[in-house]
């Protein structure tokens, strides 16, 4: 079988309006880590991008720690320019991380007052990680609260991913923070897979798997 190079977001990004207080989500990183996990104990080249997250780092993994979601576009951008000679058919970026899709306009350099707080929260949006990338194949997560699975055909195509792992995470056993998950796998072609309810490692061998059979397909 040949190497692969995975590139892998994991957990939420840290938006700060100043010094102590951030715009945040509950990821825990765990889907993302059991990627990186599952593709290095098959053999790949693995670089995980991680946001704030109380993980160790899988055995054989390289791992970049960020916080902002502009400072993980800027490691994911450059861990895809350093593709030691490998083309962008057998080079996957997976796009598991919680990415803030709003920032403070403003950080102030100084912790604020209760009194300067009121009305000074204006958001600007964030760059979209998943859709600018380009050179790798791409795979993108689609958390929902709800069975919404025509926003992820959707998504699917709008950001240019061979698939989407749709979760809803408001389903027993299934979201942020669990050590399992319960997923449909959303593919260009429309096909759609439902998964049973399986451990975020399970799901993250049967992801690596996906792309191992990929590879040998031609880059559209
Ligand atoms: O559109 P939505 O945020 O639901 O799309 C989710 C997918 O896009 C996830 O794979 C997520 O990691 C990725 N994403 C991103 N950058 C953003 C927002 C989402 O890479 N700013």
């Amino acid at each position: 079988m040949m190497k692969l190079r995975f590139v892998i977001t994991a957990g939420p990004t840290r938006e700060y309006l100043d010094p102590v207080r951030f715009l945040s989500n509950p990821s825990s990183g765990r889907m993302g880590f059991s990627i990186a996990r599952a593709a290095a104990r098959r053999g790949h080249e693995v670089v995980l991008v991680a946001g704030p997250v109380q993980l160790r780092t899988p055995k054989g993994v390289r791992r970049v720690d960020v916080s902002s979601a502009r400072e993980m576009l800027g490691a994911v951008e450059t861990a895809l320019a350093e593709n030691g000679g490998k083309d962008a058919a057998s080079t996957f970026f997976i796009a598991t991380a919680a990415v803030a899709d709003w920032r403070p306009k403003r950080m102030a350099a100084e912790k604020l007052k209760k009194g300067e707080m009121s009305g000074v929260l204006e958001l600007v949006r964030n760059p979209d990680i998943l859709k600018s990338v380009k050179g790798a194949r791409k795979i993108g997560f689609a958390a929902e609260t709800g069975a919404k699975l025509d926003e992820a055909v959707r998504k699917c195509r709008e950001k240019s991913t061979e698939m989407i792992v749709f979760n809803d995470v408001t389903s027993p056993g299934a979201g942020f923070g669990t050590a399992t998950n319960r997923v449909t796998f959303v593919h260009a072609s429309g096909k759609l897979e439902t998964l049973p309810l399986m451990s975020k490692q399970a799901i993250g061998a049967r992801i690596v798997r996906f792309c191992e059979g990929l590879e040998k397909c031609p880059k559209t």
